[in-house]
């Protein structure tokens, strides 16, 4: 895949550079009044803090105080450090120096704010395949359906796209799928939707906690994501992009800050950042994600080497257990980032998730995970079981949920 980096061994030493998580091992209690470290699987719900996070934040603390309208000197360095945050994540998304990135509350956020800033009678074209983050907040979205196979997901694109009325085009895509973790062709699809007077805008919520992502390279018009995803704590997101549609659109969180002036009428401000990063700005939310995207970027090989032996790790072992069935939508050898969803034969997911949780103290996810009409393709009516991966995963975790599975398939 395009945006499947290759995986090499950094030279040297071999000592690779993982960075490490707030609370990573903590003991949780078991159902029978024991404890054992905490094995997280949820890293695709949210991930745990990165101490390098919370060592940033600590050290913003002291000079806590509003950006941009301050003169003092704690408001002076807070917003220095605010802007300091955009130019990083600009970095980290090799956005173009001229693009857009409003920091906002999370990839739902981020979503919203595009599908309100599109210019009116935009036609939006989405695979039912997406998050409903970003399958839900158009206003009139043609859908299409799950894709066989990638080559399917462009060449559908392409007709739908070709056929859409004259007027501006916005093609929506995930680039990882948070059910499956598959890999989308965003590249090809950001060619097809170009080569159609398209736009694309890339939903990254569960990439970038995984994969570099280059805006210019892969020709990304808008990319959306989440910094509680992204091992930063909640509450800060991004959206990144070409500022004319942002710059023109009426801002849909009105207030302090989005306005260059008010009297009868209302001038909004011209910059895409402050029309629509209206009120007091979430400044150690975009502080931590900040400090997530540096740190993350300094170590990008020797993250997915890791993350490719562990998930190779979990998907054979699940291959052999014979009750369990892997979810996917294009088959086993389709590239993906860490996060694997299943079903297990007998078993609805929910006592799957809590006998996991009670009697192994492993945290995974259970149910349709905000993809409603993706899951119904994959398995009709039932629920899964997801199990994802990050920086504190461990071999000696990935062990632990596979023992506990046989023996649900045993029991
Ligand atoms: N997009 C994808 C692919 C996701 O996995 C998620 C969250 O699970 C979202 C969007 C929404 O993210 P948030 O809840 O942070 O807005």
């Amino acid at each position: 895949s395009p945006i499947t980096p290759a995986v090499t061994r950094p030279e040297g030493s071999g000592v690779r550079r993982i960075p490490r998580v707030v609370g990573a091992d903590v003991p949780v209690p078991l159902r029978d009044g024991g404890h054992v470290p905490y094995a997280n699987f949820d890293y695709a719900a949210s991930a745990p803090c990165l101490e390098a996070v919370h060592e940033a934040v600590t050290r913003a603390l002291p000079y806590y105080s509003s950006v941009h309208r301050g003169a003092g000197y704690a408001s002076q360095v807070t917003t220095g450090a605010y802007e300091e945050a955009r130019e990083t994540v600009r970095s980290f998304l090799g956005a173009w120096r001229r693009s857009a990135v409003v920091f906002t509350r999370n990839t739902t956020d981020s979503m919203n704010l595009l599908a309100q800033a599109v210019p009116a009678g935009t036609s939006v074209v989405v695979f039912e395949t997406e998050h409903h983050a970003s399958l839900l907040p158009w206003k009139r979205a043609v859908r299409l359906p799950a894709p066989a196979t990638p080559a399917e997901a462009v060449s559908a694109a392409d007709r739908a796209l070709r056929s859409c009325p004259t007027g501006s085009r916005l093609l929506v895509v995930t680039a990882a799928s948070n059910v499956t973790g598959e890999l989308w062709p965003i590249e090809e699809l950001a060619r097809v939707a170009h080569r159609n007077g398209a736009r694309i805008a890339v939903d990254a919520a569960q990439l970038v906690p995984h994969r570099p992502l280059d805006m210019t390279a892969h020709g990304l018009d808008y990319v959306a994501f989440s910094g509680h995803k992204l091992y930063a704590p909640f509450g800060s997101g991004v959206l990144a992009g070409r500022a004319d549609w942002l710059r023109a659109a009426v801002p849909y969180l009105k207030g302090g800050g989005a306005s260059a002036s008010v009297g009868e009428t209302t001038r909004w401000a011209a910059s895409a950042e402050q029309r629509h990063e209206a009120g007091s700005p979430n400044v150690l939310g975009a502080i931590a994600l900040a400090a997530a995207c540096e740190t993350l970027s300094a170590c990008w090989s020797d993250l997915a080497v890791r993350e490719e032996a562990l998930v190779g790790r979990l998907r054979a072992g699940l291959a052999a257990l014979p009750h369990v069935r892997e979810l996917s939508l294009w088959g086993d050898r389709a590239p993906r980032v860490g996060i694997v969803s299943f079903t297990v034969d007998g078993w609805n997911a929910r006592d799957v998730a809590l006998t996991l949780s009670e009697e192994h103290g492993i945290g995974v996810r259970d149910g349709k995970f905000c993809a409603h009409p993706f899951v119904r393709h994959l398995v009709g009516g039932e629920s899964a079981v997801r199990a994802s991966l990050g920086i504190g995963t461990s071999e000696e975790h990935i062990d632990r949920l596979l023992t506990a599975l046989a023996g649900l398939t045993r029991g």
